[in-house]
């Protein structure tokens, strides 16, 4: 499609309507705003139009503004509430200083269409251009009411700190990088996300859905809002949740009983294990004696661990390691007086066990000798001696529970 011709002919471009689903209630809480321009009989994606770095801003910026009014127009006529998520690039915003935008928006805001309604994505590649201009127009555009959201997170992971100077309303991320990404390098990207998210307050939104297990991937890590194909296509009316073929609720109760379900499991593994150590807790006879302790118990968790030893709750390494070559317990009594007090939750995990006299499972995590992802159970001997059982990353694997 020639540029020119999309900008001559603006009476053949028309809005889309995309739905965006909430966690929350279950409904539709607004739509992203695409365009699609009528070739022939067919209406095409103005995506390449739009992407294309040789078609002038000002083209963009005036498709852009048709769009933009014609969907509001669109919304008002239907009284359809909800919010408008609309897309801009960094450029295009900085045409004319933004003000173009406010312009129209604060013209649809006499006409009844708030101004906190509107979201404007921003996407992380933008903030490569002038970055402190772009910040301070979007600063500008918060003390409307306007929220910010970040388009395509995560796409490129080393905007952090721009990502937090900006406090946006909402992290979009691109679903399809669940498709493309290695699996732990986009457990970790994901982490890092939803630490993110919750430190600036702002809510996660994954788009691209295109099965239910995309679905269940984006409500287990955190997503408030929801978007793609799966849910619901892009139309050319903003619709509300009872016209949607997709029944949203029973997809999440239904996560909702498998996560129950996986939790109870995983406590019951904890359970048992807890039932193990009691069940030799007497041969307990101080941490002179740990080594001793430990042979007794290694058989008991020949199948679940590689690796055990004793702390003192100060940190102290007051036993040997035992670790599992394939069918036998080796010593390495050198480890010995080595202190983890400094590890993360090490402390923190030895005084809630001492509080409650209860076993803990640790999350997962890479182990730092043998680099797989393994988790800790450990169990409190007495209120200053606590065992470290460490599973194995292939036991964990084995029941999806542990995994979780
Ligand atoms: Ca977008």
């Amino acid at each position: 499609m020639d540029p020119l011709d999309i900008v001559g002919n603006l009476h053949k471009i028309k809005p889309v309507f995309q739905p965006i689903l909430s966690a929350i209630n279950h409904g539709v809480i607004g739509h992203e705003v695409l365009a699609r321009y009528k070739q022939d009989d067919t209406w095409l994606s103005l995506g390449s139009f739009f992407h294309d770095p040789d078609v002038p801003e000002e083209f963009k910026v005036e498709v852009d503004q048709q769009v933009l009014q014609l969907a509001i127009e669109e919304m008002l006529a239907n009284n359809s509430d909800g919010m408008l998520f609309i897309n801009r690039n960094a450029k295009q915003l900085m045409v004319n200083n933004g003000e173009d935008l406010m312009q129209l928006l604060l013209q649809y805001e006499e006409k009844g269409f708030h101004l906190n309604r509107i979201v404007i994505e921003v996407t992380e590649h933008d903030f490569d251009e002038d970055f402190e201009s772009l910040s301070h127009l979007l600063l500008y555009y918060k003390t409307f009411g306007i929220q910010i959201a970040v388009d395509h997170v995560g796409a490129k992971s080393s905007n952090i700190d721009r990502i937090r100077q900006l406090e946006p309303h909402i992290l979009k991320i691109d679903t399809s990088i669940i498709r493309t990404q290695n699996g732990d390098v986009f457990q970790d990207i994901m982490y890092s996300l939803s630490m993110l998210a919750h430190r600036i307050g702002a809510a996660l939104l994954f788009e691209n859905i295109e099965d239910d297990f995309q679905l269940y991937f984006a409500w287990k890590h955190g997503s408030r809002y929801y978007q793609g194909f799966y849910l619901a296509h892009p139309s050319f009316q903003p619709v509300d949740h009872t016209s949607l073929s997709m029944k949203i609720s029973e997809k999440i109760s239904g996560y909702i009983q498998r996560e129950k379900n996986l939790l109870e499991q995983r406590h019951n593994f904890v359970k048992k294990w807890e039932q193990k150590v009691r069940s030799v807790l007497s041969k307990w006879e101080g941490p002179k004696k740990a080594d001793i302790f430990i042979q007794s118990i290694t058989e008991q968790f020949h199948e679940e661990s590689f690796r055990m030893f004793v702390c003192h709750i100060d940190g102290q390494q007051v036993s040997s390691n035992f670790r599992k070559k394939t069918d036998t317990w080796e010593l390495e009594p050198h480890k010995r007086g080595s202190n983890w007090a400094f590890r993360p939750y090490f402390l923190e995990n030895v005084m809630q066990m001492k509080a409650l006299n209860t076993g803990l499972l640790s999350g997962l995590y890479s182990d730092i000798e043998t680099k797989e992802m393994v988790r800790t159970f450990s169990f409190p001997l007495t209120d200053q001696h606590f065992l470290f059982i460490d599973l194995r990353y292939a036991y964990l694997y084995d029941h999806e529970c542990l995994l979780a």
